[in-house]
């Protein structure tokens, strides 16, 4: 299975602290599955370099930045965007995809760039939030690409079955991203409307 994935969940040091933002042992699992192979992509290193501030989408998500509704802000006091980088690494992203003929994205979700069920709305300490992937998120369901979530146990453990490893897997709630309290009591029970 070739796999398209998030340069932190393959261990880069590309956050924007310039780490790799922890463990996270089922993603791991299955990047290091041997008939699984990562392709390694970080969208705001390549836009912004690293370390860096957060970008953040202010009134949207990542389908709405690439059709021009949304703009993407850095997370300071100064009313900065930033959207045209992210754009244009979110769509290099996607023909790294397109390229290596992935059959999945593995993406760090929440994040600005990466995310696919939920991203920040505006700046982080406000603790607002909508639906819907960050940019690279968006540029990648555009083709068509299913994307799992690190936060998306249930459908991991889905795609290690069908690798045959399901097994030998790490085993934590067994739920996605979007069945957990904390979703459901910010967005409601979407259950099955997971956009992608
Ligand atoms: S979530 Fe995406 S953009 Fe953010 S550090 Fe990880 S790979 Fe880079």
């Amino acid at each position: 299975m070739r796999v398209l994935v998030s340069g932190c969940l393959a261990g880069l040091p590309c956050g924007v602290d310039g780490t790799s933002y922890g463990e996270y042992p089922l993603a791991r699992f299955l990047l290091s599955r041997p008939n699984v192979k990562a392709f390694a992509f970080c969208p705001e290193d390549r836009a912004y370099g690293t370390p860096r501030f957060t970008p953040n989408i202010s009134r949207g998500n990542g389908f709405d930045v690439l059709a021009g509704r949304a703009r993407v802000q850095a997370d300071t006091d100064a009313e900065e965007y930033i959207t045209e980088p992210m754009v244009r690494e979110a769509r290099a992203m996607a023909e790294l995809a397109t390229r290596e003929h992935v059959h999945l994205a593995l993406m760090m979700d929440i994040s600005g760039a990466c995310g696919s069920t939920v991203v920040y709305n505006g700046r982080r300490k406000n603790k607002e939030f909508s639906t819907g992937p960050g940019v690279a998120g968006a540029a990648v369901m555009e083709l068509g690409i299913p994307i799992v979530s690190q936060r998306d146990e249930r459908t991991l453990r889905m795609v290690l079955r069908k690798l045959g490893a399901e097994a030998d897997a790490p085993f934590g709630d067994g739920l996605d991203h979007h069945e957990r309290e904390w979703y459901i009591a910010t967005f409601g029970a979407h259950s099955g409307d997971r956009p992608q």
